[in-house]
């Protein structure tokens, strides 16, 4: 058993409430769910992470990857029992398509699984992150033949799949990379180059692991023009379909990094061998990034989710620390004896700020996912377009936004323990090592700015964030409509105005370095305010649901969202002179009198 707590309640309120989730499962994708089979997935999830999986975080941390001389790494062993045991149950193939295997659930039911999963073992969590986001992009960009031949091993988890983008020359900025690809002549392809952190690129859970790797083709244009994806695995196949010959591609060493030890972030090198190692494209040549694009945006929604996740790990570990920790005595407690630390302001403070951006988080990064349903399964070809469009302008902020707070959340976690969370003993500080690298990969959040600022806002003129916008403008009146929330629609009201002012600065400024120095602060403001509007969204549920004072959960809603709305939602604000202040302060100062 581990401390751990699987968040159930909250899970299945956001999925009632924010979601829609009943409404989802009426589309013919998904007749064959519903909400009772929903609700025994999320119990049989829940179980496992906590007793199987969460056990094994610690022990991951302290052991990690290792990488031996012949190439191989090894996992810890209880991390691969672990991972064996949700394999044979089923969990990888929660949300994939059943044509190939999977069990055809909504991408938020998956989401939630995952949620749990990375709450649990955070870096074990990377492994089925990465294989979803290889099956997304072969389902969508494969030809009959590639899904026939690696979808259900890897649907199953029998094998495993990574995503192979960064070069050292090429980090953010993709179109740099130099990975060569040439044709054969039996229609296959050669991949040569180097790939640097590549996460588990190699392993010894699965027998196999198919590497999704961009490269270039000859006489490809310079730039993300010019790249193209091809499927490699390790191991080829032979002609009865196993996998027993090996390719030329080689893990050459694993890097040493402040947490998540337990995911070998490994340098990958193809072609060593002389002859290249065997690829397949997937779609046509010159348009990887496209399909790249598909395990992207998937991948980025998954890692805002560890943001989320490892909060949620470290506010439970902090909480019960909290209720025992005895210092001082709290204002009118009896003398003569210490409080428990939890009974002090400033620890409550610390408290209701992880817990409403908890459950702010979630509710956006679970209405995301549901937009990408959405977005795939709608009837009609508008609302499919519409889902896609809410799910392109909720992506960046779930993964900056939320990676963002990650760091800090767990940062919280640590001094709630006060010198025991710095010491690792606690387990409070591996949160905080953990999830420290979430704003850097995946695109970093400063990249995920630029995009909302320069690709997302523009979107339809400005019509798809005016409409999100319009959404929290109705949320704040209804709000205001009702007495008991009326300063909760007000502050989130007034909250709205500003994003509203600050998005058409963004949009109406023409010096695109000026738009580039305010995109994240923007993201960030933009973050709070959306978090406002799904606890306003759910403290309106709560009063649907019961009167004030008769249900401890729905109570707890909207004083979470009072909180949210007077302490932390007016620090959108304090965002929009950064925003508009234009790059020149920034430049102010030369490099060289940066330097003090
Ligand atoms: C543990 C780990 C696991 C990883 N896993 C994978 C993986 O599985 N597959 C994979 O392909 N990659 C992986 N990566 C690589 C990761 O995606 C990159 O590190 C990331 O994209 C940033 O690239 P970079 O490190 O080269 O930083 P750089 O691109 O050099 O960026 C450095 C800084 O400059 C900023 N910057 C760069 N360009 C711009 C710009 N145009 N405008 C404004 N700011 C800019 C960045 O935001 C950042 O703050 C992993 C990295 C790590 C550390």
């Amino acid at each position: 058993m581990s401390d751990y707590r699987p968040p159930l309640r909250d899970i299945r309120f956001v999925l009632d409430h924010v979601v829609g989730v009943d409404e989802l499962t009426k589309l013919q994708a998904f007749s064959h769910v519903d909400r009772e089979v929903i609700d025994s997935v999320l119990d049989e999830a829940g179980r496992l992470m906590a007793e199987v999986v969460a056990p094994t975080n610690r022990v991951g941390d302290e052991i990690g990857a290792v990488h031996h001389d012949d190439g191989t790494v090894t996992m810890p062993e209880p991390l691969k029992e672990a991972f064996a045991t949700y394999v044979t149950s089923g969990w990888n193939a929660v949300s994939a398509p059943a044509a190939y295997g999977g069990h055809g659930f909504p991408e938020v039911v998956g989401l939630a699984v995952q949620e749990m999963l990375t709450s649990a073992n955070m870096a074990l969590s990377l492994c089925p992150m990465l294989t979803h986001s290889a099956v997304s992009a072969i389902y969508r960009h494969g030809d009959d033949e590639q899904k026939a031949t690696w979808l259900e091993p890897l649907i199953s988890g029998q094998w495993t799949g990574t995503m192979l983008l960064t070069e050292p020359e090429a980090g953010s900025d993709v179109g740099a990379l130099r990975a060569k690809a040439e044709p054969a002549d039996d229609g296959t392809w050669r991949i040569f180059g180097t790939k640097i952190f590549i996460t588990f690129g190699e392993h010894d859970m699965t027998e196999n692991i198919i590497h999704l790797v961009l490269a270039r083709a000859p006489d490809s244009p310079p730039g993300t023009k010019g790249i193209s994806l091809f499927i490699v695995p390790k191991l080829l196949l032979d002609e009865s379909g196993a996998p027993t010959v090996r390719n030329d591609v080689t893990c050459v060493s694993i890097e040493h990094k402040p947490g998540i030890h337990a995911s070998p972030t490994c340098v990958m090198s193809f072609g060593d061998g002389g002859d290249g190692a065997v690829g397949y494209l997937l779609g046509e040549v010159n348009h990887g990034m496209r399909a790249m694009f598909t395990m992207m945006n998937k991948a980025r929604l998954e890692v805002g989710l560890e943001g989320l996740a490892v909060s949620e790990r470290s506010f439970q570990q902090a909480l019960a620390y909290a209720n025992e920790r005895r210092q001082g005595r709290a204002v009118g407690a009896p003398t003569g004896k210490s409080s428990p630390i939890i009974e002090h302001p400033d620890v409550r403070r610390m408290l209701m700020t992880m817990k409403a951006n908890i459950e702010a988080m979630r509710a956006l990064m679970y209405d995301n996912a549901a937009a990408i349903d959405r977005a795939h399964n709608a009837e009609g070809p508008d609302e499919r377009s519409d889902a896609d469009a809410r799910a392109t302008l909720l992506t960046p902020l779930s993964k900056a936004w939320g990676t963002d707070l990650g760091v800090e959340m767990t940062s919280l976690g640590v001094q709630i323990h006060g010198g025991m969370g710095y010491v690792e003993e606690t387990g409070s500080a591996q949160h905080w090592r953990d999830s420290r690298i979430a704003p850097i990969y995946e695109g970093t959040n400063g990249i995920q700015a630029i995009h909302l600022a320069l690709r997302v806002l523009p979107m339809d003129g400005g019509a798809v964030v005016g409409a999100y916008l319009e959404e929290i403008t109705a949320a704040a009146s209804e709000a205001e409509a009702d007495t008991e929330l009326a300063s909760l629609g007000a502050g989130l009201r007034a909250a709205v105005a500003g994003l509203r002012d600050a998005t058409q600065w963004m949009l109406d400024t023409d010096d695109t370095n000026d738009v580039l120095a305010g995109a994240s602060p923007y993201l960030r403001a933009f973050g709070v305010v959306a978090g406002g509007y799904y606890l306003v969204k759910e403290a309106l549920a709560a009063r649907r649901l019961a009167s004030p004072g008769t249900n401890g959960f729905l109570d707890a809603k909207t004083d979470t969202a009072r909180f949210y709305v007077s302490q932390i939602l007016p620090q959108a604000a304090a965002q929009y002179s950064a925003v508009t202040a234009g790059a020149d302060q920034l430049f102010a100062v030369d490099p060289p009198t940066l330097e003090a």
